[in-house]
């Protein structure tokens, strides 16, 4: 549930608040990006419901993969070499570091695919068996 991701973010916010402030942004910009960054992974649910009709796992999909918020990552470092763009990028590196915690968290008792696009193959922290099958 993309809801219990918001707790992360607002911890990972007030634990990088005093570096942020450097970039312009308040404490109150800092836990908004750090929110939105830590449930837009699940966005893929949109997806996965009215597009694909429920045929992957939607921890499959580039939104999940780690790759994709590192490249966020170091986008966010190249453009922070930039004086005029130093804000953007903090913003951009918030987003990102919160959508990584949410992967992260996704692990401890999801599957994750942690190298996607070249390895196709989930991992979890743990592995929940199911007490009870859907009709039974
Ligand atoms: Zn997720």
């Amino acid at each position: 549930m993309f809801i219990a991701h918001i707790p992360s973010a607002y911890l990972l916010a007030k634990a990088i608040t005093a570096q942020c402030k450097q970039f312009g942004l308040s404490a109150r910009d800092i836990i908004v990006v750090a929110v939105i960054g830590t449930i837009f992974p699940d966005i893929d649910l949109l997806y996965f419901y009215f597009v694909d009709d429920r045929q992957h796992h939607h921890h499959s999909y580039p939104t999940h993969w780690p790759l994709t918020w590192l490249a966020l990552l170091i986008l966010a470092t190249l453009l922070c070499r930039q004086a005029s763009a130093k804000k953007s990028a903090a913003i951009l590196g918030i987003f990102g570091m919160a959508a990584l915690l949410h992967l992260l968290l996704d692990s401890v008792v999801g599957d994750v695919w942690w190298l996607a696009p070249w390895v196709d193959q989930s991992f979890s922290l743990f592995t929940l068996e199911a007490i009870y099958q859907p009709g039974g």
